[in-house]
């Protein structure tokens, strides 16, 4: 791509569309770009979505005030393996009100120079005419993604599905995630915001859509989650994207795939992303955004591994595996996991030797992702 970036199209005026472009219109750039964001829907809304983000992540995105748009706050994530291990992230997160959040960036948006499109969905075979008109298009038109189709290669997708029920009697300070294949191939949670609970799981495609709802009752009824649904969601999740660019066309969000693996996180991928393109664009350096996000901590080579070893891990795998751990084991940055907690760790391996190198890439995979992913 030679041509000065000026005009610039945002087809998907979701999480990645409002954020990529409020980024690129930030501080003394505010008049560098003439933006226009292409939303089908009649008006910016949420999609599905636990809501859970750090404090960390919230912070790096600077171009809005989102902390009024958190829902809640939270200590931590605490997260449940079988056998009884629970690793606790000391971190202050939170729940986003993404219902608020996105139209109120959507407006920020346009107060800044932008134009919000609503109504004005884009097909694949639209996408080749507004490579044309514009010098670069932005896909943040997310899983289901038609720009994808014209920049081709392929990402994997996962299905999410989620109850918001009332809020009655349950407590918790934490993010909290269960690992355990009664009920999910990876992950089940409990996600407060306010008045209401997001609960949910990661489905396995290998059975019914009403055995996963059915497992999913079947986690509330363990978790003692009492209240009344309100609702019940279920959308697809896109990762393991493998393609990114194609001469003026590039992705972003859940469109190029970039939810992270193994947290299932992918608001955080979106605000490194967006700030990673906002980079490359002021350096006139857009044609190298595939491969600096390829080469960033948000698509670490290690996930790969690491979700194949979850789903290869029976719950009494994991029960073996963990049994030399501590109770709760606390992950906070400020000493290294593995410092803290070398005993045990010695203990596994010289019981598991042959499991060394699972053990290393979960390791670093859940590493990485306490940082890159939430
Ligand atoms: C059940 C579930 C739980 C999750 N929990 C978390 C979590 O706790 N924390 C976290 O960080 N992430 C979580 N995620 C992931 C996160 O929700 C997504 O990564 C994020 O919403 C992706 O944003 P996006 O804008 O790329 O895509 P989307 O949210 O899908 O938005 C795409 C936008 O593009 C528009 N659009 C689509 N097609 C077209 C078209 N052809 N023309 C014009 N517009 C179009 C849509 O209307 C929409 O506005 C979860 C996902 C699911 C499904």
């Amino acid at each position: 791509m030679t041509r000065p970036v000026r005009r610039i199209a945002i087809v998907g005026g979701g999480l990645a569309g409002v954020i990529t472009g409020l980024e690129l219109l930030k501080g003394k750039h505010a008049g560098a770009y003439d933006i226009t964001v292409f939303e089908r829907a009649a008006a910016p809304y949420t999609t599905l979505c636990g809501e859970g983000l750090s404090h960390t992540t919230l912070s790096r995105f600077t171009a809005f005030d989102s902390f009024p748009y958190a829902a809640e706050t939270f200590k931590g994530a605490a997260w449940w393996f079988p056998g009884g291990l629970r690793v606790d992230v000391d971190e202050t997160c939170y729940t986003m009100a993404r219902e608020r959040w996105i139209p109120a960036m959507a407006e920020a948006f346009q107060k800044a120079g932008g134009e919000y499109r609503t109504n004005a969905k884009v097909s694949a075979e639209d996408v080749p005419a507004l490579a044309r008109d514009y010098d670069l298009v932005i896909g943040a038109d997310g899983p289901g993604s038609q720009v994808r189709k014209h920049v081709g290669g392929a990402h994997t997708t996962m299905l999410g599905i989620q109850y918001r029920v009332e809020k009655a009697g349950y407590e918790t300070d934490r993010l909290e995630f269960y690992t355990d294949k009664r009920w999910s191939p990876e992950y089940a949670w409990v996600f407060p915001r306010g008045d209401i609970l997001n609960v949910g799981l990661l489905a396995d495609d290998r059975v019914t859509a009403e055995e996963n709802w059915r497992r999913l009752d079947l986690f509330m009824q363990e978790r003692k989650v009492e209240g009344k649904v309100v609702k019940r969601e279920a959308y697809p999740i896109g990762f393991f994207g493998d393609k990114l660019q194609r001469d003026n066309v590039l992705l972003l969000g859940d469109a190029a795939g970039l939810t992270n693996p193994v947290t299932k996180g992918g608001m955080a991928a979106v605000i490194y992303a967006a700030e990673i393109l906002a980079d490359l664009l002021k350096r006139g350096r857009v044609e190298a955004y595939e491969r600096a996000i390829f080469a960033h901590p948000i698509t670490d080579p290690s996930f790969r591994r690491a979700v194949e070893i979850i789903h290869r891990w029976s719950n009494e795998d994991f029960e073996a595996y963990t049994r030399f751990a501590p109770k709760v084991l606390t992950v906070d940055g400020k000493v290294a996991t593995k410092k803290r907690y070398f005993g045990p760790l010695v203990k596994t391996f010289l019981r598991y030797p042959h499991r060394i190198r699972d053990f290393e890439a979960l390791a670093r995979a859940f590493g990485v992702s306490r940082v890159y992913s939430w």
